[in-house]
């Protein structure tokens, strides 16, 4: 399986440190994940390896997801969270949602309810709409 590359910031977990209290921490860093028996393998790359295709940026609203998402669901929300102005297709669903999936899973230091926000938007648009 190839490597798909991001750029991430990472907390460095001191106290006190200002890169991480002042900015979104330190980097951005390459990162690499990987898609292994259904479960998201990530390494540290640092620099961007020559060659490497990195991923797509996903026109996700993060604090979107995050704030506004309380349990109740509906259809623009759905849309919103998701990254789609409209309804896409289901192969297109599917793709995105495998997209912020691993770029937010807990695993790689993702936020939880960012993740739980994506999962349930994208269950309540795989319904059968119409
Ligand atoms: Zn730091």
């Amino acid at each position: 399986m190839a490597w798909t590359y991001k750029l991430r910031y990472t907390k460095c977990g001191k106290r006190g440190c200002n890169v991480c209290s002042d900015g979104p921490a330190h980097g951005p860093y390459w990162y690499g994940y990987e898609h292994v028996g259904g479960r998201v393998r990530t390494k540290y790359f640092g620099k961007l390896p020559p060659g490497a295709e990195f991923a797509k940026q996903t026109s996700y609203d993060e604090r979107y997801a995050r704030w506004e998402y309380h349990g109740k669901m509906s259809f623009p929300v759905a849309l919103r969270i998701m990254g789609f102005e409209n309804m896409p297709a289901r192969s297109a669903l599917i793709k995105r949602w495998r997209e912020l999936v691993s770029a937010h899973h807990p695993d790689i230091g993702g936020d939880t309810k960012v993740c739980s926000a994506i999962n349930a938007a994208y269950t309540f648009l795989k319904q059968p709409w119409g």
